[in-house]
């Protein structure tokens, strides 16, 4: 439905993305559209007012975010039924990316309401645009489960997988994950951590899930992070799993003995490995 000028009755829903760290990286679209829209929905309202402050944006802002998107999706609504145009922002990078949205924009096309895209940065695709790994084909995870036997789940599901993994991962959950990246895909399988993107400490570390362990070891990882990995090099190479499974069947060594081998061989704690083990003993088990 549109009025006599041929622009839809209802408002637009713009989904504006903005920067993640260097506020240079905004677009001249994003300032136009911000400035113009009627009202902002924003994740943290307190956060969007400083990006506000710094290009002279005064626009009344609602908040959106994990917790209130039910009720204040039905507000949202209503207002562009109304004929407001509104736009949706997160605290950094594109809306609906590992960030909140989606329900409103299905429920914006179910309504029949214009949904617009004004693209700009993403942690995802920056990172890996400079990776330096092939992006031909790759698949974003998301961030991985926090338990622990759900997160190795899911990377043991991934082990062969023939595209680049994409993760994203809080500072203070970098060793647990390394160290189960290192057990299930392989102390030398490659990655790369891609830290404070577009900001002053930018850093992109690239290694072996056991160089990686190391350096954050040493000095641990501040800041936001974004994992990168390239696929398994085809050949010879085994994962962890399967070479405690190996060394368990073909020789005569005590669980301990092999786990400790393992664990030498592939640079990885003990006790990592001991986890492994525990989990093939159950794997064995159930197969029986
Ligand atoms: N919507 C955002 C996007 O488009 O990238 C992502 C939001 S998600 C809640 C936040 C996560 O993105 C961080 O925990 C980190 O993994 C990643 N991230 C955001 N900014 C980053 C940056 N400057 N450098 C590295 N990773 C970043």
């Amino acid at each position: 439905m549109t009025d006599v000028q041929g622009r839809p009755a209802t408002g637009i829903l713009y989904v504006v993305a903005t920067p993640i760290g260097n506020l240079e990286d905004i677009t001249h679209r994003a300032i136009r559209v911000l400035g113009e829209v009627d009202l902002v929905a924003a994740e943290d309202t307190r956060h969007s007012r400083k990006l506000f402050a710094r290009f002279g944006i005064q626009k009344p802002l609602l908040s959106y975010h994990d917790h209130n998107e039910r009720q204040r999706q039905e507000v949202l609504l209503a207002r562009l039924r109304g004929g407001e145009d509104i736009a949706l922002i997160s605290d950094a990078g594109t809306p609906c990316i590992a960030d909140p949205g989606y329900r409103l924009i299905a429920a914006c096309r179910d309504a029949g309401i214009v949904v617009t895209p004004v693209p700009g940065p993403s942690a995802l695709i920056t990172a890996l645009s400079a990776a330096g790994v092939s992006t031909e084909r790759f698949v974003f995870e998301g961030y991985l489960p926090q338990r622990a036997k759900a997160r190795a789940d899911l990377l043991r599901q991934l082990v062969g997988e023939p595209r680049t993994l994409v993760f994203y991962e809080a500072p203070h959950r970098l060793a647990a994950t390394l160290a189960d990246l290192a057990a299930i895909m392989g102390g030398d399988r490659q990655l790369v951590v891609a830290r404070e993107l577009t900001k002053l400490h930018e850093e992109f570390f690239r290694g072996t899930t056991a160089e990686a362990i190391d350096r954050f070891e040493r000095e641990p990882a501040r800041g936001e992070l974004v994992l990168v990995l390239p696929p398994a090099k085809q050949g010879p190479q085994m994962n962890v799993r399967d070479a405690l499974r190996k060394l368990l069947n073909d020789s005569d060594l005590s669980r301990r003995e092999a786990v400790k081998m393992i664990a030498k061989e592939y640079g990885l704690p003990s006790s990592d490995v001991y986890r492994e083990s525990l989990s093939l003993i159950k794997e064995e088990a159930q197969d029986e």
